[in-house]
């Protein structure tokens, strides 16, 4: 019997969605147009709290438009967790600003917020939490401390679309918060990511970034105010992104489903470190659980090998940032923030995504017992 291969992660496209892109393919508007406006607006709508929503080709053009729009670049200091997708931090050094790297709370792999204020000097200008996995930073602690400080907030919410703190949605309320829409977040544009802002004015700062700087006149009289950039999604992306919208909450509860499923189904010897549980609140972007490394005679590259073996794909979300070349070029150290890099060393991303089925969760839980049992460090 062969078992087909279960990657993990895959995006959930239906047919009503991929007509749809046929229709705008036909339509012989392609580029930006009418389908970007109404997901725009159908974005808004969604999160909630009368936001502007502006959409973009990625969420990394989007945070580093977020920083422009900001106004900050060189000698200005932003604060984000040293455990990330590398975007994150190198849009910070694109715009000419320093990373300021924090620790991780090692149970929520959130920016722990003590050590963000420890590091605030008179040179930040921002900070740029993580929603890690979908869970939401503590969002009172977080605007508690940028109002203390006086400093902007650039939430990435790259896994976090569909996440709420305390009723409200991620990306409903706050200063500037980036989406990503590629094919591995919770849902998809193919490529893609938006802004979320309060301030009408704000949005249309965005709009000119992304798009030359360009800006018209009430007689459509064009002007260039701002050497922007090229950023704008194209119409058959903004299909696409109305097709998953209108899923997601589905997507999203099912994801909550299956890692209910990995909370009572994971059982290893000896049992790896499982993340937060959060609420109904944490849109689970991915389950990585911590493999017990120091009780196992096997390395984490084993561990993914032995499960690729088996037909289950395991990704590795992330290596702690400061350690990357280009990083450690700027200072940063082993040693600096030892939860990040515990988290790096050890994390391994199971197979989570809407279209798995609650079997291939326990084939999952399986095969990494077996492959732990095997690997595991017994007592002489
Ligand atoms: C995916 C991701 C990004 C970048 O998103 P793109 O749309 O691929 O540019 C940024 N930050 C985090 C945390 C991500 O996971």
């Amino acid at each position: 019997m062969t078992t087909p291969y279960l990657p993990f992660t895959r995006p959930t496209l239906d047919e009503e969605t991929i007509q749809g892109v046929v229709e705008v393919l036909r339509s012989g508007w392609l580029a930006s147009g009418p389908k970007v406006q109404e997901f725009e607006l159908a974005l808004a709508d969604y999160l909630g709290g009368g936001r502007q929503v502006r959409v973009l080709t990625s969420a990394t053009g989007a945070l580093e438009v977020a920083l422009r729009v900001c106004g900050i670049g060189p000698g200005d200091e932003v604060i984000l967790p040293a455990l990330s997708f590398a975007a994150t931090a190198n849009v910070i050094v694109r715009v000419g600003a320093r990373p300021m790297f924090v620790d991780v709370d090692l149970a929520t792999r959130n920016m722990d917020l003590n050590q963000a204020e420890a590091a605030v000097t008179s040179r930040t200008r921002a900070l740029m939490p993580v929603h890690f996995a979908g869970l939401p930073v503590d969002m009172d602690a977080l605007y508690g401390l940028a109002h203390r400080r006086g400093l902007r907030v650039i939430e990435d919410a790259a896994h976090a679309i569909g996440s709420a703190w305390n009723g409200r949605r991620i990306g409903g309320f706050g200063d500037i918060v980036s989406f990503s829409f590629h094919p591995n977040k919770n849902m998809t544009t193919i490529e893609g990511g938006a802004l979320s802002v309060a301030d009408p004015e704000l949005a249309k700062a965005i709009e000119t970034e992304r798009f030359h700087g360009i800006a018209r006149d009430a007689e459509g009289e064009m002007d260039v105010v701002r050497a922007g950039g090229k950023y704008n999604m194209p119409d058959v992306s903004a299909r696409v992104g109305l097709g998953q919208l209108r899923r997601l909450d589905e997507f999203n509860g099912r994801r909550r489903a299956l890692a209910r499923a990995y909370f009572s189904g994971l059982k290893t010897d000896p049992p790896m470190q499982l993340p937060s549980e959060g609420d109904d609140g944490h849109s689970w972007h991915m389950f990585a659980p911590l493999l017990p490394l120091e009780d196992l005679r096997i390395t984490r590259r084993e561990f993914i090998q032995s499960m690729h073996g088996k037909g289950i794909g395991v990704g590795v979300h992330y290596p702690a940032m400061h350690l990357f070349s280009v990083y450690r070029a700027m200072g940063y150290r082993p040693g600096d923030f030892p939860h990040a890099e515990r988290i790096g060393r050890s994390t391994v991303t199971l197979p989570l995504f809407p279209a798995m089925s609650d079997s291939d969760v326990a084939r999952v839980c399986q095969a990494a017992a077996e492959i732990i049992a095997a690997g595991a460090r017994r007592a002489a």
